[in-house]
């Protein structure tokens, strides 16, 4: 195919939902710039897509180049490109303007991103919870978030499939300035799917029950420019403290006293830098994997900043 033809049948493609115009007249209108008029290619293509737009009475987002990338959510890094992608939506949120028809999340294996419907573009709704192909949608960038709008050109097919949403894991690296209350050997609420951290033997919401021990720590993290507030799991705790939860028991035990065991891990940990990955939740990065990276700082210091927060 010449690079002309090329051109002629990406451009047909693109209005084929909207104009009866096949290849060859494309591709002679092409030819007339290029050849007569001596035109640029890529001038003469814009000049044909235009006169084609103003046929169809469109505007230039409302057409799709083409061919588009199936490109990954997480993928996505640039503003303003015509992609393809597979989807669940994961939530929708109520649209706080009168010109969205829809906004909310959608999520793909590799994570997240933000999309929004406009009432012009009159699409089918999408439900929550169904996975879908999206064909051509538009990538969009404010203040280093991007996120993906539907046009009227967006084709949206429904897949009988299920996607395992992946979470949007983040790093951050900092000093450990402080180690919150509730940290530490805790009781968590034993009854069904609540596992509340227990204050005085009394879960919020069931009362006072037989807690279960558990291990965490809410801790802080400084990088010099910001602080991140962070949880460690269990196992994460028992790994950065080399202390289990049967260790942090007889600990207790033995002191008759649970808050020996975080007094332990601040002495421990605080003044420490760490390399922290794992998913945020609202203000929390919860923390799956995490790195020393230097022997405890000045502890001086480190105390004298985390005084300061
Ligand atoms: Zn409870």
């Amino acid at each position: 195919m010449s690079d002309l033809r090329t051109h002629a049948a990406e451009i047909a493609e693109q209005f084929s939902d909207h104009l009866d115009v096949d290849e060859a007249e494309v591709e002679e209108r092409l030819e007339n710039l290029v050849e007569e008029y001596r035109v640029p290619v890529e001038e003469a293509r814009r000049s044909v897509i235009n006169s084609y737009l103003e046929e169809a009475g469109l505007e230039r987002d409302e057409i799709g180049r083409g061919g588009n990338d199936e490109v990954r959510l997480a993928d996505i890094d640039e503003d303003e490109q015509w992609i393809d992608v597979t989807a669940k939506v994961v939530e929708l949120w109520e649209p706080r303007s009168e010109s969205i028809a829809q906004v909310g999340l959608l999520g793909d294996e590799s994570g997240r991103t933000k999309f929004v419907a406009f009432e012009t573009s009159d699409l089918p709704k999408l439900e929550e919870g169904a996975v879908y192909r999206l064909g051509n949608v538009v990538t969009d960038e404010y203040q280093g978030n991007f996120s993906v709008k539907l046009n009227k050109t967006t084709s949206i097919e429904e897949l009988d499939e299920e996607i395992e949403v992946g979470d949007d894991s983040t790093t951050v690296e900092g000093a450990l300035v402080d180690i919150q209350s509730g940290s530490g050997l805790i009781k968590r609420c034993p009854e069904e799917g609540c596992t509340r951290v227990l204050q005085n033997g009394r879960c919020s919401e069931h009362g006072d029950v037989d807690g279960e021990f558990d291990l965490r720590i809410k801790g802080v993290l400084d990088d010099g420019e910001r602080v991140y507030e962070i949880i460690f799991g269990r196992d994460v705790t028992e790994d950065l403290t080399e202390i289990t939860l049967d260790e942090a028991q007889q600990m207790a035990m033995d002191a008759l006293d649970t808050t020996v065991v975080v007094d332990e891990m601040r002495e421990d940990l605080l003044g420490t830098y760490y390399r922290v990955s794992g998913p945020e939740l609202g203000r929390y990065v919860l923390a799956d994997e995490v790195e020393r990276l230097t022997e405890p700082a000045d502890p001086e210091a480190v105390l004298i900043k985390a005084r300061s927060i």
